[in-house]
């Protein structure tokens, strides 16, 4: 996980929105906007020539797309043009480089008091007062886009530097010098102008969502079948849906009562999405609820206090689920008319966040579902078993391979090496070394990196700007790290290490980072494996790391299908901005069975399977399950490349300093090809034979 800039705090408030207000269109630009802009356009063309001149046609047209009349009249707006557009190359040089000081400093130092202010919060500081969540939850840069709309900064920006489409950087951006890409980025910034009650609106929507996915629990103990036979223990509630797909995937270890409790957790799966699970029944441990026959009773034995959720029906969950969907829906979509180069939540997902054509992500998809290993893996996964698939083995866990060391003696090792946070602190530039850095580039990383103590697991938080460092938050139990801390501050450091490349070593800031988050958490996925070679033990064998592949395969497989069905349904909404929570249902349920009768029904034998709808991230994360199946392809295309050239230190420099350029455009520096499945598709057939040896 990597923190990259403060997050507003999004405090929970109990919101019931049953239909959002309608999107109304973005103000026009004002009347007299042509005909001043094509006045202008000559002037100034005679004026700097006729090179300038296009940049202005362009220049006056994205202005004229933001202007609203409370930014000013025809006179302060020829006033504006005339002053600040950059007809001289000299002037507009000068411009880029004020521009990119500025913003670096401007978001380095935001970063800086969002870091300070959550500090209390984030690190094992000791009590966390009210104040300190006051802090926490402050956002200094909430408005800053509104204050540069306010001053014309953004206007100026618009005016000289270009807007463009995803197409666009795609089609020209190979043949795009660095400069321009850093031009590129900059008019981005002002590529959306979204008034504030806009925002708060989304802000309230994900509120609603959060809190409703947030409290859906199942209280297991009280699942019971037909002789009220119990197969889970007391006081077990598992949240919907990642605990209960983790107990489906623990599960594969019980010999006794796995199968029953994991065909149990399926049906509860297939009543929360068909909604068919009784109202009563979610984060309430005071009745006993048979998931098969549907039927529920008092609680016949007691495992907690929690009272009864008050104001449940005695019926159904009344499409609740796909009513918070909607809200999510109808508020992203009120950002849509502000937002000119990526005019649909669809679009600023994968045109602005990822960065890659939703057609171009879909065929990925569809390569890794029809790929005529899944069978073979498949068949595999039967013999290991020994039975046919059930619906529910998309989350097989049996791949997973069991290592040399146990957990205890790894963390005895790993305790006796690093008993504090400042003794990794100080080991750090003798682990880059390990991995293949010079003393010289491990010493001016371990500079540039600050080790502070976890409250949670630990995260990286990069820097923003040059001078200012990147923190590795990890945790130490009081004796000592253990060996969970240190797999996890291996892998932040490696965010670190990019972080610090990509800001420091990268040519213009305003392109520092990667293409998106699935670049970062493949280059820390690189650390990450190599963690038992630094401590010095044998790494793992060809038999474990193509288990290790077959399962990363396996979870490709079965998260491209919940992209899919993600995808189709954020469609279907924008097909059908009208419909009813019971509408959205219906057409989820058809697209989730459609999805699974055309990949996964050959396989499993089994059709009109809705499983593949569950997921929580369906209902508050606005279209985000692409990322996963996405970034475990990227991660293996750079494993890949990382294992060619043997020594990660001068490749995982050449790759983070390329900056935030198109993924396409990265990958290729990166692998010499683009983003996609074929890296994990040829691992995935070595992995087979090697297996089957
Ligand atoms: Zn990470």
């Amino acid at each position: 996980m990597q923190i990259a800039f403060p997050f507003a705090v999004i405090l929970l408030a109990a919101v019931s929105v049953a239909r959002a207000e309608e999107p109304k269109n973005a103000e026009k630009a004002p009347p007299w906007m042509k005909e001043r802009s094509d006045r202008l356009e000559k002037e100034l063309s005679t004026k700097y020539g006729a090179e300038a001149g296009a940049r202005l046609a362009r220049g006056l047209k994205q202005v004229a797309g933001f202007w609203r009349a409370e930014d000013g009249d025809a006179d302060v707006f020829d006033d504006f043009v005339r002053t600040n557009f950059a007809g001289e190359p000299t002037t507009l040089d000068a411009l880029f480089s004020r521009m990119e000081f500025a913003f670096e400093s401007f978001d380095g130092h935001m970063l800086e008091i969002g870091r300070d202010f959550r500090k209390q919060s984030d690190l094992d500081l000791g009590p966390i007062y009210p104040f300190d969540q006051t802090l926490a939850g402050y956002d200094p840069s909430a408005h800053v886009t509104d204050d540069f709309y306010d001053n014309k900064l953004a206007f100026t920006v618009l005016l000289n530097f270009p807007l463009t489409t995803l197409q666009q950087r795609l089609g020209e951006g190979d043949k795009w010098s660095r400069r321009q890409w850093a031009e590129t980025r900059l008019a981005e910034r002002f590529s959306k102008r979204i008034p504030a009650a806009v925002n708060l609106s989304i802000a309230k929507a994900a509120a609603a969502a959060e809190q409703y996915i947030s409290e859906y629990n199942i209280w297991m103990h009280h699942l019971v079948d037909e002789k009220g036979v119990r197969l889970f223990p007391p006081k077990l509630r598992l949240l919907s849906h990642w605990n209960l797909r983790d107990e489906i995937k623990a599960d594969y270890g019980d010999a006794k009562t796995g199968l029953a409790k994991q065909r149990t957790i399926q049906k509860v799966m297939e009543r929360i999405v068909t909604q068919t699970i009784p109202a009563a029944v979610a984060n309430n441990p005071q009745v006993d609820w048979n998931p098969f026959s549907n039927e529920v009773r008092p609680a016949a034995v007691k495992d907690s206090d929690s009272p009864a959720p008050s104001g449940r029906g005695s019926g159904p969950e009344p499409d609740t689920r796909y009513e918070k969907l909607l809200i999510t829906f109808r508020a992203s979509r009120l950002a849509d008319p502000y937002s000119p180069t990526a005019p649909t939540m669809i679009a600023r997902r994968f045109d602005e966040n990822r960065q890659i054509p939703e057609p171009r992500v879909r065929k990925m998809l569809e390569d890794v579902l029809s790929s005529p290993l899944a069978p073979r893996v498949a068949a595999l996964i039967e013999k290991r078993l020994g039975r046919k698939l059930e619906p529910f083995d998309i989350w097989y866990s049996g791949f997973k391979p069991r290592g040399a060391y146990t957990e205890t003696q790894l963390d005895e090792i790993v305790r006796k090496r690093y008993p504090t946070a400042e003794a990794y602190k100080k080991d750090i530039p003798n682990l880059l070394v390990q991995l293949g850095f010079s003393k010289e580039k491990a010493e001016f990383l371990a500079n540039n990196v600050v080790v502070d103590p976890a409250r949670g697991s630990g995260h990286a938080m990069g820097a923003a700007r040059r001078g200012d460092q990147s923190h590795l938050r990890t945790r130490v139990e009081k004796d000592g790290m253990n060996y969970k801390g240190f797999n996890i501050a291996v892998h932040e450091m490696g965010h670190n290490v990019e972080q610090t490349f990509s800001l420091n070593e990268v040519d213009h800031t305003l392109l520092a980072g990667v293409p998106n988050t699935a670049f970062t958490e493949a280059l820390a996925f690189v650390f990450q494996a190599r963690d038992l070679e630094l401590l010095g033990l044998s790494k793992p064998d060809p038999q474990s790391r193509a288990l290790e592949t077959l399962n990363d395969f396996w979870g490709t497989f079965e998260i491209a299908g919940v992209a899919l069905v993600d995808m189709g349904v954020w469609h279907w909404m924008y097909d059908h901005p009208d419909a009813t929570p019971a509408q959205l249902k219906e057409a989820t349920l058809q697209i989730a069975r459609d999805t699974w009768n055309r990949f996964y029904a050959p396989i499993f034998g089994k059709r009109d399977v809705t499983l593949l709808a569950v997921y929580s991230h369906m209902i508050n994360s606005f279209l985000y399950l692409p990322d996963y199946p996405l970034g475990l392809m990227i991660a293996f295309q750079i494993k890949r490349q990382m294992e060619k050239s043997g020594s990660i230190g001068p490749d995982f420099e050449r790759m983070a300093k390329v900056g935030n350029v198109a993924p396409d455009i990265w990958m290729k520096n990166a692998t010499g090809s683009p983003v996609g499945p074929d890296a994990l598709l040829s691992e995935t057939e070595k992995a087979l034979a090697q297996v089957s040896k």
